[in-house]
């Protein structure tokens, strides 16, 4: 093709344990969490205790994908190359209906639009064959 420019690759999560069972959920285009089986605490990022009540039983429960927008930082510089091209982009924390707070984009909305308490719901996009990831869209 005579490119010089290989096509940047935004870091992505490793694949494996409880974070590629994470993912592979996504790949199927549901938002499950970690749900104790002993107190019903939905918990993210994946592991193994519940910081709630400490029991190790726990199941993996379907969100509802809606949430609200909790907080959020827009980021002018990359501070990886494969962001480059994306500033300025918010990096938004979305708090899930069951009580989760995810961090991730809200890929529809400008920087300058966003705001906290607007309502969001989860989408997915394919990074890859087997990483697909969660993003959000405004409700
Ligand atoms: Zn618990």
């Amino acid at each position: 093709m005579g490119s010089t420019e290989a096509k940047l690759v935004r870091p992505l999560p490793l694949m494996e344990g409880m974070t590629k069972e994470f993912h592979d959920w996504c790949a199927r285009g549901e938002l499950r969490f970690q749900r104790c089986r002993a107190c019903g605490e939905f918990r993210h990022v994946p592991r193994e205790l519940c910081a709630a009540c400490g029991s190790f039983e726990w199941e993996w429960a379907r969100s509802s994908g809606r949430g609200t927008v909790f907080t959020f930082t827009v980021v002018a510089r990359a501070l990886h190359p494969a962001f480059a091209q994306a500033v300025p982009y918010a990096a938004a924390v979305i708090e899930l209906e069951e009580g989760v707070r995810f961090l991730g984009n809200v890929v529809d909305c400008p920087p300058d639009d966003l705001r906290i308490g607007m309502p969001v719901r989860v989408d997915f996009e394919k990074q890859t064959d087997s990483i697909t990831l969660p993003v959000f869209r405004r409700a």
